[in-house]
């Protein structure tokens, strides 16, 4: 069996340079010639408010119709979101509309963003597809708002003016609005992209199990951060580390979106002495032959990043970047906050990644790492329907032979409602493998719980997290259990984590609306009800009673889809 290992994602993606610039030849001289190599500059360095400036002066000297003047008021349209002027200016340019080209990437992101909804928040400007990616808002800026406030702290920047943030339905709109192709999004696995002075994420609604999309758009912030306090300097290896290292910043320390499958797939590269040499990570990481070496890679340079911050006294990140704005290469930025020679500090960073706690033996990704498109999915309409019980049904994942005949016989038993003998099967496969298989784990809970054996049910539960940590069906599980207990700050805990991964399940709206009710935290309770409305199309009113269907249910089937009132025709 091949293993499967998470993906690449979210990764800076193609450079300026992959877009045919097409531009008019400036026929312009003298000043007007300089002014707009600065405005080329200024894009260059993701200094869009430069550029804006350096445009206004251009407008002074050129007359405004000229096509150089007209290109660059387009691209800087285009950064800028205004994306109607940006087409009508290039137009007016005379650049071609081909692929590849400026007007078709400017003319593709006008009519995949133009009916898209818009919310607000200090910093952010937050567009999304009508209809159920409403739900996303709240969680979505609250997230930014605080991966903003934390570099701010961190790295000493904050962007400005408010930055986007789009969202788009599938591989394909992303493929449109970045200029990746669509086969490279697929090959790495990429989801989102920060570019073009904005973000650009995928719905999670076009994941199979969901993804961590609140990490991911912290993450991809990192990302901008990162290149406009540069001014587009740093590399890729070290952009993707400080990418990894910080994303968790919005809801904690640096350093905690490392997951124990990454970290066992690092542990096994040390033992095996086949770790990814720094020269292979140039010019990009996602050129490495296989995806586990990019993996290898990846986690490789968070350890990098954690080692200089950790190391290198405070502030280190935010000099390291400070240093390479003013023109330091990567590697004497990197010896200056180090205070160490370059094959010197590769050296301690290698001793470094050695040290780390590895688990024994790998670790099968959690479902939500592995980012299967739905529309790559196999029968995507059946998996759709599975995947509240944790969709992996034939336990392929399952490496040992005798655990998944175990949990193919539980599974049987189970379908045929004999749940006392589904759980002795579980249980044999849990024993063997213990919690490395979200599918198990939950599979096993489900069991338990249908016995009415709920504190076995949460031990295995909690295992399985501290393993996969974040999985949305463990968490909507732990919810149930601690909804049954009444321990509502845990429900509401569980909930959170849960919709940090699955934004779009009924269920966790229902629990969190029953323990924000019992807390009596009104904004999160109209935040659920909110969210409630827009995912099962009821009235406002129909809540209370549609909630109360999880305190009745057994725990086990849970279903909250409305039943047609009288007159509903
Ligand atoms: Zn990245």
């Amino acid at each position: 069996m091949t293993l499967l290992v998470p993906l690449l994602v979210a990764q800076l993606a193609v450079t300026q340079a992959d877009l045919d610039t097409d531009e008019p030849l400036p026929q312009l001289k003298g000043e007007a010639k300089a002014r707009i190599q600065n405005l080329e500059q200024f894009l260059e360095d993701w200094d869009v408010q430069g550029a804006r400036t350096e445009l206004a002066e251009l407008e002074k000297l050129a007359p405004a119709d000229i096509e150089p003047l007209r290109y660059f008021k387009g691209r800087v349209a285009f950064e800028e979101g205004d994306y109607e002027a940006a087409v009508t200016e290039l137009t007016a340019s005379g650049v071609r509309d081909k692929p590849g080209s400026w007007l078709r990437l400017v003319t593709d992101t006008r009519d995949i963003v133009k009916d898209h909804d818009r919310a607000e928040s200090e910093h952010f400007i937050f567009l999304y597809p009508k209809g159920k990616d409403a739900v996303l808002v709240p969680w979505a800026l609250d997230t930014l708002e605080a991966i903003h406030a934390a570099l701010e702290k961190d790295l000493g920047f904050a962007p400005p003016g408010k930055i986007r943030v789009e969202i788009v339905k599938n591989a394909s709109e992303l493929s449109k609005v970045s200029t990746l192709t669509k086969e490279a999004i697929r090959t790495t696995g990429t989801i989102a992209i920060c570019k073009f002075n904005k973000l650009m994420v995928t719905s999670p609604s076009a994941v199979l199990t969901g993804y961590d999309w609140l990490d991911t758009l912290a993450h991809e912030y990192v990302h901008l951060v990162v290149s406009k306090k540069s001014r587009n300097t740093v590399p890729i290896w070290m952009h993707e580390g400080l990418a990894k290292y910080l994303e968790s910043r919005w809801r904690g320390p640096a350093g905690g979106a490392m997951t124990p499958s990454t970290l066992a797939l690092l542990g096994s590269r040390v033992r095996a002495n086949k770790l990814v040499p720094f020269e292979k990570m140039h010019p990009s990481m996602a050129l490495l032959p296989t995806a586990e070496d990019a993996a290898t890679a990846f986690a490789e340079v968070f350890f990098a990043i954690q080692m200089i911050d950790s190391e290198a006294g405070p502030k280190a990140l935010d000099r390291m970047l400070s240093e390479m704005a003013k023109g330091t290469s990567e590697k004497s930025a990197v010896e200056s906050v180090t205070k160490k020679k370059w094959p010197e500090f590769e050296r301690a960073w290698m001793a470094h990644l050695k040290k780390q706690p590895f688990p024994a033996e790998l670790i099968p990704p959690s479902a939500h790492e592995k980012k299967q498109l739905v529309e790559n999915g196999p029968g995507k309409e059946k998996e759709k329907k599975k995947e509240r019980e944790v969709s992996f049904g034939d336990f392929a994942e399952v490496a040992e032979t005798s655990a998944r005949k175990s949990a193919h016989l539980g599974e049987l038993m189970r379908e045929r409602r004999r749940t006392a003998a589904a759980a002795e099967h579980f249980e044999r496969a849990y024993l063997t493998v213990g919690d490395r298989y979200e599918s198990i784990s939950n599979k096993y809970a489900l069991t338990l719980l249908e016995l009415k054996k709920f504190d076995v049910a949460e031990k295995v539960l909690r295992g399985s997290l501290v393993m996969h940590p974040g999985s949305a069906s463990t968490n909507t599980h732990l919810a149930r259990i601690a909804l049954k207990a009444k321990k509502y700050d845990v429900v509401k805990t569980a909930c959170l984590d849960s919709l940090a991964v699955n934004p779009f399940d009924p269920e966790v709206y229902a629990s969190l609306y029953l323990a924000a009710k019992a807390l009596q935290d009104e904004p999160l309770k109209n935040r659920a009800i909110k969210a409630l409305v827009v995912l099962l199309g009821i009235d406002e009113s129909r809540i209370p009673e549609v909630a109360k269907r999880i305190e009745q249910s057994d725990l086990v089937d849970v279903d909250l889809t409305p039943k047609p009132t009288p007159d509903a025709g």
